[in-house]
């Protein structure tokens, strides 16, 4: 068996973080390196789905459900505008193996896609 994810760790307080939102399938946590003035992850609470493409094909609908939160999080948190980014494999920069949505809003750079 793999060791848990970080995110997983969190979610189990094993690591401190804040819980800024949560249903009975995702969760939200503040980035810990922020690259926006708003930047939050958006978790699916299992870690069955590695990434953006595995999560797509398996439950279309908690990827449904992660999209909603990132909506209500841009509402509550900045403008209700955000961008969301899955980074997928390791060459696109995917660190962590448990498929999670950047959220970033609150004051982006017109026009731009990445850092
Ligand atoms: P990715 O590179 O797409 O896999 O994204 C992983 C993200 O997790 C990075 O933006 C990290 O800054 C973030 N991260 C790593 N450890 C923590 C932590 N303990 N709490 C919050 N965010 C974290």
């Amino acid at each position: 068996m793999s060791e848990p994810s970080i995110f997983t760790r969190i979610l189990e307080g094993e690591i401190p973080s804040e819980i800024i939102a949560q249903t009975d399938r995702v969760f939200a946590i503040r980035d810990i390196a922020p690259r926006a003035p708003l930047h939050l992850l958006v978790i699916p609470k299992s870690a069955q789905y590695r990434d953006v493409v595995e999560l797509a094909a398996g439950d279309p609908s908690l990827m449904a459900e992660m999209v909603a939160l990132a909506q209500q999080l841009a509402d509550e948190h900045a403008d209700g505008d955000f961008r969301l980014i899955f980074n997928r494999g390791a060459g696109a920069g995917q660190t962590v193996f448990h498929v999670h949505a950047h959220v970033l809003g609150g004051g982006l750079t017109e026009g731009s896609l990445g850092d």
